[in-house]
């Protein structure tokens, strides 16, 4: 574990830079509040920092207070190491952000045993943000393809749709529903099927751009949110889709399948609103006329509709799919 060791005073430095090495720790060494604050920047700064309260340039309390102001991540432990003894000035060093306080001269064992302390501080606060950020992936993810899930993409959504509002630019909402999906399960195993799923939703991430938000709202069912992107950039990145999706050979337990997908955009913007329930409702509703004109096609709300609706009666290919869900999903 690292230390980072602040002492202007060079013949103290030496002989702490001494024993901190003999205890096993890697020592960075400052001279100066400047150095010691320079050196507890950067992702990979020491946890645990003994601050000399009396240094040229910041002295160690301000370096604390800084340290604190940044509430950076990991957490830092600190303790302040001084020649003033007054009960003022240890409350003014506690009040400043040090963890612990020793008055020099100090006995190097205490030293040790007080590092000890803040090093199992250091240890069991990097167990809580491990835990917390296992937490926060629970929360927000599909398990099964890595993608965020419905949640966040609601509430992504909602801000995007707020941004884009007051900088008064479209958002392009697409629903994007694999084709038949059921019959992968039922010809080859609920198991195949998942692997299906998680390669489509790979290809899906691969095609779009990082800012590109694309989560599993459930099911076989994706939404793409393209901030910024108006019905001509939508209808080209759901395209690109569509064919990557339908391009893509799906290799799974010996077999090579190929799915479709079909895709349902709604666009906000000044002219339609941004609203997010009336964007998401519009894009499943055009993803429905994708499905009944034949899927593997994108319908765009407000723009294809009456085309996919003649397709649909040019065309009859037999009854509506009974399996497109119209009611509500599953959360
Ligand atoms: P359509 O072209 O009309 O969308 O037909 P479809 O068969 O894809 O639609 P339907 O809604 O009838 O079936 C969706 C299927 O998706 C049924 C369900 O078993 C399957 N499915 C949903 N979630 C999962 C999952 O997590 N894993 C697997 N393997 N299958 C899933
Ligand atoms: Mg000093
Ligand atoms: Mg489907
Ligand atoms: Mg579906």
């Amino acid at each position: 574990m690292k230390v980072l060791l602040a002492e202007d005073a060079r013949f103290a430095r030496h002989l702490l830079q001494g024993a901190l090495a003999g205890w096993g720790y890697e020592v960075i060494l400052a001279e100066d509040g400047e150095q010691a604050w320079r050196a507890m920047q950067g992702p990979d700064a020491p946890s645990i920092a003994l601050l000399d309260w009396m240094m040229p340039g910041l002295d160690g309390l301000q370096v604390c207070r800084k340290v604190r102001e940044a509430a950076r991540e990991p957490y830092t432990y600190i303790i302040l190491l001084t020649g003033r003894d007054r009960q003022e000035d240890v409350v003014e060093g506690l009040a400043a952000g040090a963890d612990d306080y020793l008055r020099k001269p100090f006995d190097n064992l205490e030293l040790e045993a007080r590092i000890r302390t803040g090093r199992r501080i250091v240890e069991l606060h990097g167990q809580l943000i491990a835990a917390r950020e296992a937490l926060r992936e629970q929360a927000t993810t599909d398990p099964l393809t890595g993608l965020a899930n419905r949640r966040t993409i609601l509430e992504t959504l909602g801000k995007e749709l707020e941004r884009c509002r007051r900088s008064d630019t479209a958002c392009a909402v697409v629903f994007v529903d694999l084709d038949h999906f059921k019959q992968v399960n039922d010809t080859h195993g609920h198991s195949v099927g998942d692997e299906v799923l998680r390669q489509a939703a790979s290809t899906m991430r691969l095609i779009l751009r990082p800012y590109d938000l694309v989560g599993r709202y459930g099911g076989e069912e994706f939404v793409v949110v393209l901030a910024g992107c108006d019905t001509a950039g939508a209808r080209a990145a759901a395209e690109r889709l569509r064919a990557s999706v339908a391009g893509t050979a799906i290799a799974v337990g010996g077999l090579v399948l190929r799915v479709t997908c079909s895709l349902g955009i709604a666009v906000g913007d000044s002219g339609t609103g941004w609203d997010r329930d009336r964007l998401l409702n519009a894009a499943d509703a055009a993803l429905y006329r994708a499905k009944r004109a034949g899927r593997n096609r994108i319908v765009v709300a407000g723009e294809d509709e009456e085309a996919a609706a003649s397709t649909v009666e040019a065309k009859p290919a037999g009854p509506a799919p009974a399996s497109r869900r119209r009611g509500p999903r599953p959360g």
